[in-house]
């Protein structure tokens, strides 16, 4: 999907929203509702694929022509209304048998694709969610992960590696997410050249293969970051590559949180460095 073309210029968009088939606290309808009241033009609803493991958060195989005909029923519904409703799906990217590029989610009628990390395969081969809250990834590291963190982060990046060579996404989701949690695990390792060393690798993929990335602002007010993290927002801008600021709700009240702010900083990076922005 081409979004610089469909935004026109506009930045009243979120790509990347949550609904009641996942985790989302509020149905879709309730969603829209809350996007036109804060001005919002696009609006992308990007629930958490199916899996094929047991996940509470994303949903399931037999619900995705639910969700697209839910999608269908709101376009009717907000017809009048100005906002345009896109159809886009958060896919998980579980190796090379399970990710945007399967025939299975080529196969959706999706408008586009969103394409993230969420589980890593722990030191036996098991699937681990490392994406929740800290609570859960600290219990994670000590009952599956045999506490190391080093290889937690190492097989996130490895992962995310190897997401972008099997392609068949428009957007990179929250690329150094991993950096939240363990951040919290260990404080100093994503300022460590281990860390930035694997952060720069995926960045040099990014350009390198022209993508579309998010700066996610979900974790803004609650964490303080940005995903990715500003440190890299210089590099990346430089570097051309286009930018767009989705929110990542799953709440109505979430949709443009902090998404000001990250204008502000996008606007600020791009006069300096002097390179348009998608
Ligand atoms: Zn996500
Ligand atoms: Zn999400």
């Amino acid at each position: 999907m081409d979004f610089e073309k469909i935004l026109n210029g506009s930045r009243n968009y979120t790509f990347h929203s949550h609904t009641q088939f996942c985790d989302a606290r509020a149905p879709m309808e309730e969603m829209v509702r809350a996007a036109l009241a804060q001005g919002v033009e696009f609006y992308g609803f990007t629930p958490h694929s199916p899996v094929p493991v047991p996940s509470p958060c994303n949903m399931s195989r037999e619900s995705v022509p639910e969700y697209l005909a839910e999608v269908e029923r709101l376009r009717k519904l907000f017809a009048d209304r100005p906002i345009r409703l896109f159809a886009g799906m958060e896919v998980d990217y579980l190796g090379p048998d399970w990710g945007a590029a399967s025939e299975y989610f080529r196969s959706l009628p999706l408008d586009y694709t969103i394409s993230s990390i969420h589980f890593i395969a722990n030191q036996h081969g098991e699937p681990v969610d490392v994406d929740g809250s800290f609570d859960n990834f600290k219990r994670r590291m000590a009952d599956l992960f045999n506490g190391d963190i080093d290889y937690v982060v190492d097989t996130f990046f490895h992962r995310t590696l190897d997401m972008i060579a099997a392609g068949g996404f428009d957007i990179l989701g929250h690329f150094d997410k991993i950096g939240l949690n363990a951040g919290y695990y260990a404080p100093e390792i994503e300022d460590g050249s281990h860390f930035q060393g694997l952060v720069n690798k995926v960045i040099d993929e990014i350009i390198a293969r022209g993508l579309t990335i998010e700066l996610n602002t979900k974790s803004r007010e609650q964490h303080g970051r940005f995903i990715p993290h500003e440190r890299h927002l210089p590099r990346l801008i430089q570097a051309g590559v286009p930018i767009l600021v989705n929110s990542d709700a799953h709440r109505p009240d979430r949709i443009t949180a902090s998404r000001d702010e990250a204008f502000r900083i996008l606007d600020t990076l791009t006069h300096k460095h002097g390179t348009p922005l998608a």
